[in-house]
């Protein structure tokens, strides 16, 4: 008796455990063909300068297109694709279809715009990451300096050293680096100094307490230390009118424009200084 129970409730264990292990691997599988199935899309954010009245980046967002079953975030698929490494040929998809919709971009928002692109800790640790970089975007006919490349404050302390080596020798090649999610990450202003970046993104939850002290502080030391600032997770006007109010250069956030594909980003930023863009 005790034997059959036994064995039914390890029977009933069982089941379960190979349920989640079929649900996760029919996850990796789908991630894998994603790319050959043609999937993934981009979407993109523009970074606006307010008091210019112009988009000065766009930044483009993952998206993997399940059919019927929707959208899926990159929260929810990007960690799964870093743990199975598919996030390289990911990440290179994304840095190509990016250059691959710039013509579009240029067009929309002028000659000037770049396009940012958030790169992962697994495609940093490439070694042939910056080459591969080079190779793509020549071969699409870009440079550096149309590019800025997000790189998380978590992701450069967990390998500080390292990663500073690559960001400069990205900068020095003309790419501009900015600190993604700034203020989520733990690193000390000492530290802060010694990462070689263009820009820092504050991050949401800043722009969310709204501290005027803490954030002015910000703008203070990014001037001193000549950097760029761009507020993230903007979604109302008091939050703009504060931000401009304090002097912050850049906004981004769903008060200005939600992510979006490029058709149906609007133009009409630049209605008043160029004619040509209607
Ligand atoms: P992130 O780079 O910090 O991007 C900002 C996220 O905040 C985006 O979420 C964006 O849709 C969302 N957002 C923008 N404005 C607002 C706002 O006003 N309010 C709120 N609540 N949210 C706002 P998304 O698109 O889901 O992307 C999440 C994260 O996934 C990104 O955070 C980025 O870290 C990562 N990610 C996205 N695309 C890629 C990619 O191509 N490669 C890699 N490695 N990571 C990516
Ligand atoms: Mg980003
Ligand atoms: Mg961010
Ligand atoms: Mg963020």
């Amino acid at each position: 008796y005790a034997k059959s129970k036994g064995r039914s409730r390890y029977h009933v264990f069982n089941e379960a455990f190979h349920y989640d292990q079929l649900v996760k691997f029919d996850y990796e599988i789908a991630l894998n063909q994603c790319i050959e199935r043609e999937e993934l899309l981009l979407h993109y954010q523009p970074i606006f300068d307010p008091l210019h009245n112009k988009v000065v980046e766009v930044e483009a967002l993952l998206r993997w297109n399940l059919g019927h079953s929707g959208l899926v975030s990159p929260a929810d698929f990007i960690p799964v694709a870093e743990e199975t490494g598919l996030i390289v040929p990911i990440g290179e998809w994304v840095i190509r279809q990016a250059c691959k919709d710039f013509p579009r971009i240029r067009e929309k928002f002028g000659p000037d715009v770049r396009i940012a692109v958030n790169i992962s800790r697994a495609q940093f640790e490439e070694e042939q990451f910056i080459d591969r970089l080079n190779a793509i975007i020549a071969e699409e006919g870009l440079t550096p300096r149309q590019f800025d490349l997000e790189v998380t404050e978590t992701l450069v302390m967990r390998n500080l050293e390292q990663i500073c080596v690559i960001l400069k020798q990205l900068r020095e090649q003309g790419y501009m680096i900015s600190l993604d999610d700034f203020g989520t990450g733990y690193s000390s202003l000492g530290i802060l100094a010694q990462i070689p970046i263009d820009k820092f993104k504050l991050d949401r939850s800043f722009i969310v307490q709204m501290n005027p002290a803490v954030i002015s502080a910000l703008l203070v030391m990014a001037r001193a230390m000549d950097l760029d600032v761009v507020a993230e997770g903007v979604e109302d006007g008091d939050q703009l009118i504060q931000l401009m109010d304090m002097g912050c250069p850049n906004i981004q956030g769903y008060l200005i424009c939600r992510p979006m594909s490029i058709d149906d980003l609007p133009g009409i930023w630049f209605a008043n200084r160029h004619s040509r863009i209607g």
